[in-house]
C-alpha cells in the first residue's frame, strides 16, 4: 500500500514525483513515456532557467532528476499504461496493462493530452502520404517544398517556424480570425518572408493522388472554396485531454478535461488531485504543468498528515 500514487511522466508528473521524494511520500510513480507532449519539440526556449533545450533532452532531464531523488520512496514503473483506475476499501487501486496492480491513499493524475486529428475529407486517407501531425518528426522530408500548417496557436506557429528551415514556403491557415498564438510568436513567425496566414480559412478536403497534393478550404467571410497546392499538411489544432481510461471517477468536463479546484488542484472525488495539461485549466506550458502538480502535491501532503 502506497501513499500515493502518480500517472504520467511529463513535466507534472515528474515534478510532483520529485516533490513526493523530498517529503518522503511512499509513492507508485507510472508513465508510458518520459517528458510529455514537447518530446518532439527541436527546441524549448521557454523552459525557465534553460535558455534553449531540444525536447527529447527535456525527458531524458526529467527523468534523470526524478531517479536521482527517487531512492526507497519512489517506486518508477515507466513503459506501461495505466488501463483503469477503481477505488478500494483504502483509497484507490491503479491497474496496469501488463496486469499489475498498485494502491494507495492518494491519486494525482497527470497524464495530459494527445493531438487533435483533422476531420475532413482525405485526411485519414493521406496520413503519413503527406498529412502529418508531427513537424519535428517529419519536417526535413518536405525539403524544398509548399506546405501547410492548419491551426493558430502556438503549436502551429512553433510548427511554422520550424518548416521554415526545410520548406520553400510554408502557409498557415487559421478558422477564425484572430490568432490564439503569443503575439511575439505570430510576428517572429510571420516576419519570414516565406511565411503566409490566411485567417478565417476552414479546411474542407485534403487533395491527392499517391500523396497529398494540395488542400481545399472554405473562406469563411465570402463562403469562397480555394485550393492550395501543397506536398505536406501539417496538423495543430489542438488536444485531446488523456483522461478515457478514468471512466466516472472524477468529474469531467464538456471537453473530457478533469474538473479540479485551482486552489489546491482536488476533483470532485476526494482522494483524486489532478493537474496539468488533462485538467480544465485555461493554458498549457510545461512550467504550468510542474507548478501545477507541485501545488497538487502540497495539498496531497497536507490532506495525507492531517486525516
Ligand atoms: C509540439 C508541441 C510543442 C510544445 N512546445 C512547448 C514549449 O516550447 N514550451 C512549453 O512550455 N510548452 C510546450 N508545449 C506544451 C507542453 O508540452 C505541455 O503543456 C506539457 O507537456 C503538459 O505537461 P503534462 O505533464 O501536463 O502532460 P504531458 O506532457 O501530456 O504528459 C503526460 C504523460 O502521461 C503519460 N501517460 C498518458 N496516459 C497514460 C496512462 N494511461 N498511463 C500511464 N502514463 C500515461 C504520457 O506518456 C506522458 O508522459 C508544446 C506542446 C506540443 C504538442
Amino acid at each position: 500500500m502506497f501513499d500515493l500514487i502518480i500517472i504520467g511522466g511529463g513535466p507534472g508528473g515528474v515534478a510532483a514525483g520529485v516533490y513526493a521524494s523530498r517529503k518522503r511520500l511512499k509513492t507508485f510513480f507510472v508513465t508510458k513515456e518520459w517528458g510529455g507532449q514537447s518530446v518532439v519539440s527541436s527546441e524549448i526556449q521557454n523552459w525557465i532557467g534553460t535558455i534553449a533545450i531540444p525536447g527529447a533532452d527535456l525527458a531524458k532531464d526529467l527523468e534523470a532528476h526524478l531517479r536521482a531523488y527517487a531512492g526507497d520512496i519512489v517506486t518508477i514503473k515507466d513503459g506501461v499504461l495505466v488501463t483503469h483506475v477503481e477505488k478500494s476499501a483504502s483509497g484507490f487501486s491503479v491497474i496496469l496493462d501488463n496486469g499489475e496492480t498498485a494502491e494507495a491513499k492518494a491519486l494525482l493524475i497527470t497524464t495530459g493530452s494527445t493531438r487533435r486529428t483533422l476531420d475532413v475529407p482525405g485526411a485519414a486517407q493521406f496520413e503519413h502520404k503527406g498529412v502529418t501531425y508531427c513537424a519535428s518528426c517529419d519536417g526535413p522530408m518536405f525539403a524544398g517544398q509548399d506546405v501547410v500548417v492548419i491551426g493558430g496557436g502556438n503549436a502551429a506557429f512553433e510548427t511554422a517556424a520550424q518548416l521554415l528551415a526545410y520548406a520553400q514556403s510554408v502557409t498557415l491557415l487559421n478558422r477564425s480570425g484572430e490568432f490564439r498564438a503569443d503575439p511575439v510568436t505570430v510576428e517572429r513567425v510571420l516576419a519570414n518572408p516565406r511565411m503566409k496566414a490566411i485567417k478565417n480559412a476552414e479546411p474542407t478536403e485534403v487533395t491527392g493522388e499517391k500523396f497529398v497534393t494540395g488542400i481545399r478550404y472554405k473562406d469563411t467571410a465570402t463562403s469562397e472554396i480555394k485550393e492550395i497546392p501543397a506536398g505536406g499538411i501539417f496538423v495543430e489544432i489542438g488536444l485531446i485531454p488523456t483522461t478515457s481510461y478514468l471512466g466516472d471517477i472524477v468529474e469531467l468536463d464538456e471537453m473530457k478535461r478533469i474538473k479540479i479546484d485551482p486552489w489546491t488542484q482536488q476533483t470532485s472525488t476526494s482522494g483524486i488531485w489532478a493537474a496539468g495539461d488533462c485538467t480544465n485549466i485555461l493554458y498549457h506550458q510545461n512550467n504550468i504543468s510542474t507548478g501545477d502538480a507541485v501545488r497538487a502535491l502540497e495539498d496531497i501532503y497536507v490532506h495525507l498528515h492531517t486525516k
